[in-house]
């Protein structure tokens, strides 16, 4: 399993969850998973918790009595600095309409119910594992990413390479590959790559940001099928292994 090689450390994981069963159920395999647990009943409580206290990862529930899920989502990524916490949302079978609300809302992932534990367990190493890595790679010194199929972004030079050759991408089309290849395999809706980069200028609609992947598809040739669409939802990066 190579649990020792993956040893991290501590990180703290807040569960906001009213169900009692599957806070409990969360927290015990969180706990024995090597993490540090706060929990919280409601969104509210939640969110208390997460301003007080240094948080690296929120599990959060949907339906909540009193401030939904979403809502709590809102209030986290508009948070200023703890934004970039990652938030997996807990979401029920025909609860379609509102992930994908949470989604836009800036939820990272989500986990429909009934889960396994062990599976959620799993999701929570890779974002943070994904979140240290991101970290590191964004370090001043280094502000380039290198992606599969000889992709190369430079975010200082503002500069995409393929195969060593400059790509010729406008604003939008470099802001929204850099946006979706920074966090590979995560789906991002239509609204959140316009919250994203807008501020340019002008205007972008939903249907905007199809027209900029399809161009965007094109230059990067066979590079292109990495940005892949998710019906209903919106786009990803497929994060192939290096
Ligand atoms: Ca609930």
């Amino acid at each position: 399993m190579g649990e020792g090689k993956d040893k991290m450390r501590k990180h703290s994981i807040l569960v906001i969850e009213d169900e009692e069963d599957i806070q409990q159920l969360v927290s015990y395999h969180l706990v024995k998973a090597g993490f540090f647990v706060f929990c919280a009943d409601s969104g509210e409580e939640g969110l208390e918790v997460f301003e007080t206290e240094k948080v690296d990862l929120v599990v959060l529930d949907l339906m909540l009595p009193g401030m939904d899920g979403v809502e709590v989502c809102r209030q986290m990524k508009q948070s200023g600095k703890q934004a970039i916490v990652p938030v997996i949302m807990l979401t029920a079978k025909g609860e379609e309409d509102d992930m994908v609300e949470g989604l836009e809302a800036g939820a990272d992932d989500y986990v429909t119910k009934p889960f396994s534990p062990k599976v959620l367990v799993a999701r929570i190493k890779a974002h943070l594992r994904r979140d240290d890595k991101l970290k590191s790679r964004f370090s001043p010194s280094e502000a380039r990413l290198s992606l599969p199929r000889g992709l190369q972004i430079d975010f200082e030079k503002h500069e995409v390479v393929l195969g060593g050759e400059p790509l010729d991408l406008t604003v939008s089309e470099f802001n929204i590959l850099g946006l979706l290849a920074s966090k590979p395999d995560l789906v991002f809706t239509r609204q959140q790559i316009i919250d994203n980069i807008r501020g340019y200028g002008y205007e972008v609609t939903p249907r905007a940001v199809d027209v900029q992947i399809h161009g965007l598809r094109k230059k990067l040739k066979s590079a292109g099928e990495l940005i892949e669409t998710v019906r209903g939802v919106g786009y990803r990066f497929k994060g192939e292994a290096r």
